[in-house]
């Protein structure tokens, strides 16, 4: 028989499941608690369940815990980026970022990624499987088990596509932000998109006061397709009537980042095209200088061609911050630390 993911259940999915199995719907609400505000990691460790109906659960119930395969920290920043492993063997990292208003997570939301960004290390290996809810729940959970401290906010910007593992996003969103989990306010989650117009609109609709993040990162649909394959399925201003349309249906401002690669997507005229794209949707831009990997020779812009950028748009009042760099010399770039795991194992 196959064993049902327990941790992938909203409560009242878990209520249906307690009943289904002659048990009284309360129950469900105290596994809930357990597993979602206990971060309990075994069935025996739930001590107001009787032995029985633990041994049930185990029967019918598979709980989905991440290992810690690897942790390392930045002696700059704190930062600290784990390599957790999944039950099937595969390897998805997380980062925790310090700061002063609190703790911050970016969870991958795949094992790899599909999208084929030509600067992103993620997507070196193709796509391996969607994250299913409940190992991108654990991604915090093991964070917040780890460091003893409560867990603010979240960004999905780690590894994959959330928007191409759409419902299994949409169930994690909902199940962290649940009254009866960790509860995290959904202001304090932010879902980073290459930009699949059809999933954003959807994403629009269910009406989360979460920030969408546009992986922008060139103002020409010609240039974007040289950087993002993604582009050659969309074009820019399809994505602008679907940042317009999330703003419209959430009242919650974009984000754009644009991530500013020497030579490629830093000129004035880009910066100009950026303004232009920028002004009427009244959204935030982020810079993130870009981040080499060894397996393409893209290189970081000129410190003055950064500078120059940023003030072309605050000189057209344009909302704009530059990427703080965090975890420099801990494999900071997407899908790294996986990647020299996986290459470590192969040799
Ligand atoms: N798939 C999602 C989220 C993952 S990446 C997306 O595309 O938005 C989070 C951000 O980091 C994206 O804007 C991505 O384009 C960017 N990024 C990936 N690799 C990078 C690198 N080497 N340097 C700078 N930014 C990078």
């Amino acid at each position: 028989m196959n064993l049902i993911d327990i941790k992938s259940l909203t409560c009242s999915e878990l209520e249906r499941e307690m009943e289904k199995i002659g048990e009284k719907k309360f129950r469900a609400k105290q596994l809930y608690e357990w597993l979602h505000v206990k971060l309990a990691k075994d069935f025996s460790e739930m001590t107001n369940l009787s032995k029985a109906l633990q041994e049930k659960c185990r029967e019918h119930f598979e709980l989905t815990v991440l290992s810690k395969v690897t942790m390392q920290e930045s002696k700059i920043d704190g930062t600290r980026k784990y390599l957790f492993g999944l039950s099937d063997g595969n390897v998805v990292e997380s980062v925790l970022m310090r700061y002063k208003h609190g703790n911050s997570v970016c969870i991958s939301s795949q094992v790899g990624c599909r999208m084929g960004c030509r600067f992103c290390a993620s997507t070196l290996d193709g796509l391996v499987r969607n994250l299913t809810p409940a190992e991108m729940l654990e991604q915090i959970y093991g964070i917040t088990r780890d460091i003893g401290e409560r867990v603010s906010n979240i960004v999905v910007m780690g590894t994959g596509e959330p928007m191409d593992n759409y419902d299994n996003l949409v169930k994690f969103v909902r199940m962290i932000t649940d009254e009866k989990g960790l509860n995290i306010s959904q202001r304090n989650i932010t879902v980073s998109t290459c930009g699949i117009v059809p999933n954003m609109k959807k994403l629009a609709d269910e009406k989360f006061q979460i920030t969408l993040a546009l992986s922008l990162h060139a103002v020409t649909d010609e240039k974007r397709k040289e950087l993002m394959p993604i582009a050659n399925k969309y074009s820019i201003s399809e994505l602008m009537e679907a940042c317009r349309y999330y703003f419209e249906q959430t009242g919650r401002r974009i984000t754009f980042e644009y991530s500013l690669v020497g030579g490629v997507n830093d000129t004035q005229a880009d910066a100009e095209g950026l303004v232009k794209l920028a002004r009427p949707l009244n959204c935030h831009v982020n810079l993130i200088p870009v981040n080499p990997i060894k397996e393409r020779d893209y290189v970081e812009s000129e410190k003055q061609c950064i500078q120059a950028f940023q003030n072309k748009l605050e000189k057209n009042r344009i909302n704009v911050t530059i990427r703080r760099e965090m975890g420099r010399d801990i494999d900071g770039a997407c899908g790294q630390l996986r990647r020299r795991h996986i290459e470590g194992a192969e040799r």
